[in-house]
């Protein structure tokens, strides 16, 4: 199953994009800040990271320049959603090491669109998804994987 974090600060948003994954088969995991957001990739191994500009504590923007330096986590697939959507904006979150853009409000058709081209990327970089592992802070585990019963 692909494991997809969410690092959005709008719980609301967070469970759209939950509810919007889970129907399509993928596992979802949540983390409502950016520095929850780096350890919580450190600890489940997303195979793709879904991430906020805007957020408290540590926005998108460094999320992705932490990942991008740290060797073990430079090739995780992220996908910048948010609603900075004006041209410039596109265009400077590409050139920040995001490997790609959603423009809130998310269509569905789209997102899973841009999961599939980023991880047939990634695959073709050599890297499979990662072991499972357990999950902790502020951000939403699978509750079901964390008690083992699978799903
Ligand atoms: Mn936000």
């Amino acid at each position: 199953m692909i494991k997809v974090l969410i690092a959005e600060d709008n719980a609301i948003n967070r469970e759209l994009l939950r509810e919007l994954l889970e129907a399509r088969g993928y596992a979802v995991d949540e983390a409502c800040d950016g520095r929850t957001a780096l350890q919580m990739i450190e600890q489940t191994r997303p195979d793709i990271l879904l991430l906020d500009i805007g957020m408290p504590v540590m926005d998108g923007y460094a999320v992705v320049r932490n990942i991008r330096e740290n060797p073990r986590l430079a090739a995780l697939p992220v996908l910048a959603v948010t609603a900075y959507a004006m041209q410039g904006d596109r265009e400077k979150i590409l050139n920040s090491g995001f490997d790609g853009y959603l423009a809130k409000p998310v269509d569905a058709v789209l997102l899973v669109e841009e999961i599939k081209r980023l991880l047939s990327q990634r695959e073709g970089r050599g890297i499979r998804p990662g072991q499972p592992q357990e999950s902790a802070a502020c951000g939403k585990a699978r509750s079901a994987d964390a008690a083992g019963t699978g799903k």
